[in-house]
């Protein structure tokens, strides 16, 4: 049976990215020897690292005087990478998630954090809207997608500070305003590459001004003089992202990204909305085009272990909501095809008759 796979992260990748990187764990580039066991200094994998973050650059349409760096320990080391680097004294953090909160934890062994709102209370299903930012911060961070709410910032916002955005989960879903950010990092593992990588934009201008010895392996500063190989960088993860950019590429773009995202997520709230099982969780405005959470309604309740056993008999995979909402999330990333989305609401509407 075919499976549509709604996974949250590690999530479905392009069918072309997975094929190029099972080939060339067997035989890279037609040398005889697998991505995995050959130099990262060599010159077939120094051309994987050299194309891959142009294509960013490319693909983003990223300003000069940034640096793109790929490098290990997930988006969570960014959490405290970030302030190393740029916290001095006071950072502003927006909590809308719970990623969000895991930065401002980190944040706080490093100075002072303003957390200039919450939607906490109300268990995180909107994006804070009237907020001031302090203009004495170093830096302003927000999570662009809260993957296990579903709900996500549509716009780049517009501060006097320096932003840094989490954008783990909707990196090149869409085209995003560089210039406006300091830092914007990303986890691989949704939206890029398998997991084991992190994508990190940073602009060069703004490093160097912390007065507190950084280790080297957390110093954006090194790693840019290195061209992210001051240590052995994730060869594989960095091989596989290479191969998803260039199907963005080749899929029109960030913008044809945005295009078929906006359809699929359209088809999947339009049904949620309709069908009397169900109900979304997320604010209507402020939904996210990546994570899409919703629960039965209330009059159907104990009908969920049922959907949910129905939903993987017609070969659904990984729709099970995170525990903190419950119920039910479709992660529908870039890579996701609208034939999966249309087979979820199919399924949601053949669930619908029965009961
Ligand atoms: C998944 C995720 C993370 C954590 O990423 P790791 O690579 O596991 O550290 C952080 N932020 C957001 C928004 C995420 O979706």
């Amino acid at each position: 049976m075919q499976k549509h796979n709604f996974s949250a992260g590690p999530s479905i990748l392009p069918r072309e990215a997975i094929e190029a990187t099972a080939q060339a764990v067997l035989n890279f580039n037609n040398s005889g020897l697998s991505v995995m066991e050959v130099s990262h200094r060599g010159k077939d994998f120094d051309a994987v690292m050299i194309e891959a973050r142009s294509l960013v650059k490319e693909l983003l349409s990223v300003p000069d005087g940034y640096s793109v760096l790929f490098l290990g320990g997930g988006a969570s080391l960014q959490f405290c990478m970030v302030p190393f680097n740029l916290l001095e004294k006071k950072a502003a953090y927006l909590n809308t998630g719970t990623w969000a909160s895991k930065a401002i934890k980190e944040a706080k062994a490093f100075g002072e954090v303003v957390e200039v709102a919450s939607s906490k209370d109300a268990n995180f299903s909107y994006i804070p809207k009237n907020y001031t930012v302090p203009e004495d911060v170093d830096y302003f961070h927000i999570t662009t997608n809260n993957t296990i709410f579903g709900t996500e910032l549509h716009d780049d916002p517009r501060v006097k500070s320096i932003l840094v955005a989490d954008m783990s989960s909707d990196i090149f879903s869409r085209p995003v305003d560089v210039a406006r950010y300091g830092v914007i990092y990303a986890g691989a593992q949704k939206n890029l590459s398998c997991a084991g990588v992190t994508l990190v934009i940073v602009r060069d201008d703004i490093l160097g001004k912390v007065s507190r010895h950084i280790p080297s392996m957390l110093n954006y500063k090194v790693h840019i003089e290195n061209d992210s190989m001051y240590n052995t960088p994730p060869c594989l993860p960095v091989f596989t992202a290479l191969q998803t950019l260039k199907w963005i590429k080749s899929n029109g773009g960030v913008a044809g990204m945005q295009q078929r995202n906006e359809k699929k997520a359209a088809v999947l709230y339009g049904e949620i909305e309709r069908n009397k099982l169900f109900k979304g969780t997320a604010a209507v405005e402020d939904r996210s085009l990546m994570n899409v959470c919703f629960v039965m309604n209330d009059e159907y309740r104990d009908l969920e272990k049922d959907f949910l056993e129905f939903a993987q008999s017609k070969g659904m995979v990984g729709i099970k909501g995170h525990r903190s909402v419950g119920g039910f999330r479709a992660s529908i990333y870039n890579a996701m095809p609208q034939e999966s989305v249309q087979a979820l609401v199919n399924a949601m509407k053949e669930f619908e008759t029965k009961h």
